[in-house]
C-alpha cells in the first residue's frame, strides 16, 4: 500500500459530508435506512448516519475465555437493543450447534435490530445461517471469504480467479435466501488494493448489500487504511449500490482510529464490540467509536441510532457475564474515565467543568451512585435497579433474583450493584442449567506446620454421592486436587483469582477459575463470602462445564479453526 502524506483525516472528513450517500439505490433497500430506532432524537439522512453493527456475540467471544451461555447471549442481545444498535451479529450458525441455538434464540426473542450470522462461502454454512434465522423477523447473512495473498496461498490454496468465483457463488446462495447479505473480504487490509476492488465488486454485482473491508489482523495504520477506502470508493463500479463496511482489530492498539479512519472516507457501518472484546487485542470498542462521533461532531458530522446513556451498563453487563474485567483507564467505561485526581484539575472542574472534561458522565450512563439497596427494600426496588444496569428480565426471573436478594440482605448490609450483578450473573438466571455435579460438603484444614488437607463431597447427575480426601500446598490446592479425585478429570491450572465484588468487611468474593483440558480452555467463576468454599465451587463450574461440554469455548474455539472476518 502506498505511503500518503500524513494527517489527510481532517480534509476528508470535511469532503465526506459531501460524498454522495452510500446507501442509496432504490434497488437494494438496505436494513440500514430502516428508520431509526425509537427515541433517536433527529431523523438523519443516509449519508450521515452511521450503522452499528454490534459482534460482542460473535467475534467477542471469541476472546480467550469470554464464553456465554444461552441465557446470557440472550441478555446480552437485549442489552444491545436496549443500546440501539443496528445489527446484532449472534454467532457462526455453522461452527457448533451450541452457536446456531443461540442465533437462532435471539433472532426469536430479540426483536428490532437485524440479527446476522456468520458464513463461509459455501451452500452448508449459508444453510446453517438460514437454519438459525429463519424465524428472525429481521435477518442478514454474513458470507466472508479470505483475499490476501498470504491467505490466498497458506490458508485456502487458490488462486486469485478462484477467490473471485468462490465469492460471487457464496453471496449469490446467499441471496436465494436472504435479502439482506453482506461480504467480508478476510483480511482486506493485506490485499492488493486492484484485487480488493475486483473482489468486492463482483461481491455487489451478485447481490451483497453490504461490503465490509476487515483489517483481520489488525495490521492497518489510520492513513493505510483511509486509503483503502477511498481507492474502492473511486474504482469500484457500482459501490454506492452497497453499504462499506470497517471491521478492525485491535492489535496495534488502534482499532478505533482506523475505524474512524474508514468512516471519515465513507464507510456507512461499523463493526465493533462492546468493551473492545474479541480475538488477541480485541475489535473496536463500541463505546468508544460512539462517543468519537458524539463528542466530534464538529468534524465528523454524523449520527447513529446508540443511546449513549446505555452504554455504561451495557459495558458493565458485558463484563460481568463474560467474566472479563474492565481495565480501570478504559477509556468511557472505565473505573477512571471519569475520576478526577490531581487538586488543581478538581478546583478547575469547580469552577468550569469543560475545563477538563469533554463529556460528562451522565451521558454515559456512569451511576452517580453505588450504594442502592438494603434489607428493607422491595422487590419494586430491585426491578428498578435490574433495568437500570441494562437486565431485562420477566418477572419470574426477578422473583428468582429477590428470592437470592434477601437472602443476601440477611447476611450483608449494604447491597451494591456490583452485589445485584453478580446476583443475577451467579444466580440461577442467567447461569447454568443442569450441572453434572454439585457440592454437598466441604471441609478443609490448614495452619502454620501443618499439611493442608481438604475432604469434599460430590453429588453427581444420578444422585450418588462421592467422597476423597487430599492434601495440597495450601487449603485451595486441596480442595481443587480432592475434587479432580472425584471426578476425574485432571486439569492444567492457568489463572487462578479473587476480587471482592463490592466493598465492605462482609463484602462477597468473586473466584475465577482458568484451566486448560485437552478439550480446551475453561473458566468457571463462583460467588460466596467464604473463599474456599467460592473456590470449590468456581472449580466445580470449570468441572461442570467440560462434564456437560457446554464448553462456549469450544464454539469459540470451532470458530477460530474456521477463520473469520
Ligand atoms: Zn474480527
Amino acid at each position: 500500500m502506498s505511503n500518503p502524506p500524513p494527517n489527510t483525516a481532517p480534509p476528508a472528513a470535511v469532503a465526506n459530508g459531501a460524498q454522495p450517500a452510500t446507501l442509496s439505490g432504490p434497488s437494494t433497500p438496505s436494513p440500514a435506512q430502516a428508520p431509526a430506532t425509537k427515541g433517536t432524537p433527529t431523523v438523519s439522512t443516509p449519508q450521515d448516519r452511521i450503522v452499528i453493527f454490534d459482534t460482542t456475540l460473535r467475534d467477542g467471544e471469541q476472546s480467550p475465555g469470554a464464553s456465554m451461555n444461552l441465557d446470557q447471549k440472550v441478555q446480552v442481545a437485549k442489552a444491545l437493543r436496549g443500546l440501539g444498535v443496528d445489527v446484532i451479529e449472534a454467532g457462526f450458525a455453522a461452527a457448533s450447534p451450541g452457536d446456531l441455538a443461540s442465533i437462532q434464540a435471539v433472532g426469536r426473542e430479540v426483536e428490532g435490530p437485524i440479527v446476522a450470522s456468520l458464513s463461509r462461502c459455501n451452500k452448508g454454512d449459508i444453510a446453517a445461517s438460514w437454519e438459525a434465522l429463519k424465524d428472525a423477523p429481521r435477518r442478514r447473512c454474513h458470507v466472508f471469504l479470505a483475499t490476501s495473498p498470504i491467505h490466498r496461498d497458506f490458508k485456502l490454496k487458490m488462486a486469485k480467479e478462484e477467490i473471485i468465483r468462490r465469492a460471487v457463488e457464496g453471496v449469490k446462495m446467499a441471496r436465494e435466501k436472504f435479502e439482506d447479505v453482506e461480504f467480508s473480504a478476510e483480511d482486506s487490509a493485506r490485499t492488493e488494493l486492484e484485487f480488493l476492488c475486483e473482489v468486492v465488486e463482483r461481491a455487489i454485482e451478485a447481490g451483497a448489500t453490504t461490503v465490509n473491508i476487515p483489517d483481520t489482523v489488525g495490521y492497518a495504520l489510520p492513513t493505510t487504511y483511509a486509503d483503502t477506502i477511498r481507492y474502492l470508493k473511486k474504482n469500484v463500479r457500482n459501490i454506492e449500490k452497497a453499504v462499506i463496511s470497517v471491521h478492525c482489530h485491535n492489535d496495534l492498539g488502534l482499532a478505533v482510529a482506523n475505524s474512524l479512519a474508514g468512516v471519515m472516507e465513507g464507510a456507512r457501518q461499523v463493526e465493533c464490540t462492546i468493551n473492545g472484546i474479541g480475538e488477541r487485542a480485541g475489535n473496536a470498542s463500541l463505546e468508544e467509536i460512539v462517543m468519537a462521533v458524539k463528542t466530534r461532531q464538529d468534524v465528523l458530522k454524523l449520527t447513529n441510532g446508540i443511546k449513549t446513556e446505555r452504554l455504561y451498563p451495557a459495558s458493565r453487563l458485558v463484563s460481568q457475564v463474560t467474566g472479563l474485567h474492565v481495565q480501570r483507564n478504559k477509556a468511557i467505561v472505565g473505573q477512571n474515565a471519569f475520576a478526577h485526581e490531581a487538586g488543581i484539575h478538581q478546583h478547575g472542574m469547580l469552577t468550569h467543568r469543560e475545563t477538563y472534561e469533554i463529556m460528562r458522565p451522565e451521558e454515559v450512563g456512569f451511576a452517580k451512585s453505588q450504594l442502592v439497596l438494603g434489607k428493607h427494600s422491595g422487590r419494586h426496588a430491585l426491578k428498578e435497579r435490574l433495568v437500570a444496569l441494562g437486565y431485562q428480565l420477566n418477572d419470574q426471573q426477578i422473583d428468582k433474583v429477590f428470592a437470592d436478594f434477601k437472602v443476601l440482605a440477611d447476611k450483608k448490609k449494604d447491597i451494591y450493584d456490583a452485589d445485584i450483578e453478580a446476583l443475577v450473573v451467579h444466580g440461577q438466571i442467567l447461569g447454568k442449567g443442569s450441572v453434572a455435579w454439585q457440592l454437598e460438603a466441604l471441609s478443609t484444614t490448614s495452619g502454620t506446620g501443618t499439611l493442608p488437607v481438604a475432604s469434599v463431597a460430590l453429588v453427581d447427575a444420578s444422585g450418588a454421592r462421592h467422597q476423597a480426601v487430599a492434601s495440597g500446598d495450601g487449603p485451595v490446592d486441596a480442595v481443587f486436587k480432592a475434587v479432580e479425585q472425584v471426578t476425574g478429570y485432571s486439569v492444567q491450572l492457568r489463572d487462578y483469582q479473587i476480587a471482592s465484588v463490592s466493598t465492605g468487611e462482609d463484602a462477597q468474593g468473586e473466584v475465577t477459575v482458568e484451566v486448560e483440558h485437552p478439550t480446551g480452555v475453561y473458566r468457571g467463576r463462583a460467588l460466596s463470602t467464604d473463599i474456599i468454599e467460592g473456590s470449590a465451587r468456581a472449580f466445580l463450574d470449570v468441572v461442570n462445564r467440560i462434564a456437560l461440554k457446554v464448553a462456549p469455548a469450544d464454539a469459540a474455539k470451532a470458530r477460530a479453526e474456521l477463520g473469520s472476518p
